[in-house]
């Protein structure tokens, strides 16, 4: 084809209504998608390519903090992109440093390290790890301890770090170095470093989310976080917390750790950092601020886009004080989701979360799985997202209103009468 052949098919492309045919036919099939195109939002709502509009307790899962549109964050990444969007981290990037301060100055961190993704900061406080055990305990193959029913993201050591077989399916071998406890469980934890120390083996680290998000959104448990934290300064590992899905607010405070009553001694974050916009971290206390020149990097880490974006969410969360939404909006949730689990329990088995990440668990009644009842959501126009085998999850914008809870609430009532009436 001539440049001007392709050129044309490009604009014709683009020129031609959605097709999910067209789409499946070039895009590969790693997802399972729900038939629905989603091509504007505004705040809390979404409209499809047909114009009908959807009350999104999805947020890109758990990641636009703002939701959608918000004149703020349209605003700052407007600006920046027309002063300069990209540059290599062999500069200094004054917008780099503005948002590094604010998340030192607002947590127990005191450097940052920024990437793209969920996966890639956990890659970063993997290396982390690896450095810690190999240098300072002076081990040459350290262990990392994570959890059963975690995640931590796609690429390789994440999805090893990631503690569910079925993501680890025919991608064989996975990563050395890792083992898994099950969460919350302090005597299977200390059963399994006795067996460590047996065998002469040196655990360098465990890696926890505060609260499980995909693997069924489990709250960690204060006593068991504790305990967690004692071992690791008696036995000099790092205790690093996965706050990519609770962090940046979501839980009700800025940071999933502070639930727990404990500091770890570093943490990663993500989705809801750049309210949709890429953008990850690795923060570390100075105590584990070991990775040198060299060591680690990331070609888009830290550009000014992604980080004006940052700065324009956690200025909008302090103006507007969202933590403060964040408590009352979920409250206000996880009441009305009891209410169903009250008057329908023979379906559904309970609530639980933080803040505005919850899960209504859902009992074993054959028409009323995660996926049957997102897809009558969706029906009724409503966004949810499932959590594991027995979960749907429900992880709206920050920003949420009283009124868009309750008309949530009602969507889900009509969306479960919908399937369990089959
Ligand atoms: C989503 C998620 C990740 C992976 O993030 P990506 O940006 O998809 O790589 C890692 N950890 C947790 C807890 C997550 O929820």
């Amino acid at each position: 084809m001539s440049p001007e052949t392709v050129l044309a098919a490009v604009d014709a492309a683009i020129a031609s209504p959605f097709s999910t045919d067209a789409f499946d036919a070039c895009v590969m099939q790693t997802y399972g998608r729900f038939p629905l195109a989603l091509e504007r939002g505004e705040g809390c709502r979404v409209w499809d390519t047909q114009g009908r509009s959807y009350l999104d307790f999805v947020a890109g899962i758990a990641t636009c903090t703002l939701g959608h549109a918000h004149p703020e964050l349209v605003d700052a990444i407007s600006d920046q992109i027309r002063k300069l969007h990209h540059v290599s981290n062999l500069y200094y990037i004054p917008e780099q440093g503005q948002l590094a301060a604010w998340l030192t100055a607002n947590s127990c961190a005191d450097r940052v390290f920024f990437c793209n993704s969920g996966a890639e900061a956990n890659e970063a406080a993997i290396k982390l790890a690896r450095k810690h055990g190999n240098t300072v305990l002076e081990a040459e193959n350290p262990i990392i301890l994570t959890a059963q029913a975690s995640f931590h993201g796609r690429t390789l050591a994440a999805v090893t770090a990631t503690g569910q077989p079925k993501y680890h399916k025919g991608f064989q071998p996975l990563v050395q170095g890792f083992r898994y406890v099950p969460y919350n469980d302090l005597a299977a934890l200390e059963a399994t470093l006795a067996e460590l120390d047996a065998a002469g083996e040196t655990v360098a680290a465990i890696l926890l989310e505060p609260l499980q998000g995909e693997g069924g959104v489990n709250p960690g448990d204060r006593a068991y976080f504790q305990a967690v934290r004692q071992l690791c300064d008696q036995r000099r590992m790092l205790l690093i917390l996965d706050e990519v899905q609770v962090g940046m607010g979501r839980s009700g405070q800025l940071w999933g750790y502070e639930n727990l009553g404990i500091e770890p001694d570093a943490f990663t974050v993500a989705k809801g950092l750049g309210g949709g916009v890429p953008i990850g971290a690795l923060l570390v206390k100075a105590s584990c601020n070991i990775l040198q020149a060299g060591e680690h990097a990331s070609t888009f880490g830290g550009n000014p886009l992604a980080c004006r974006a940052g700065l324009a969410i956690a200025q909008v969360m302090e103006r507007d004080q969202l933590l403060a939404n964040v408590q009352a909006r979920g409250e206000q949730l996880r009441a009305g989701l009891q209410e169903l689990v009250d008057r329908y329990p023979n379906l559904l088995a309970g609530v639980r979360g933080w803040g505005l990440i919850n899960g209504l668990v859902l009992r074993n009644d054959p028409n009323v799985t995660p996926i049957a009842l997102v897809k009558a959501a969706i029906e009724q126009g409503l966004l949810l997202v499932p959590a594991g085998a027995e979960v749907v999850r429900f992880v709206p914008p920050l920003i949420v209103s009283a009124a868009e809870i309750d008309e949530a609430l009602a969507m889900t009532e009509r969306a479960l009468l919908a399937i369990a009436g089959e």
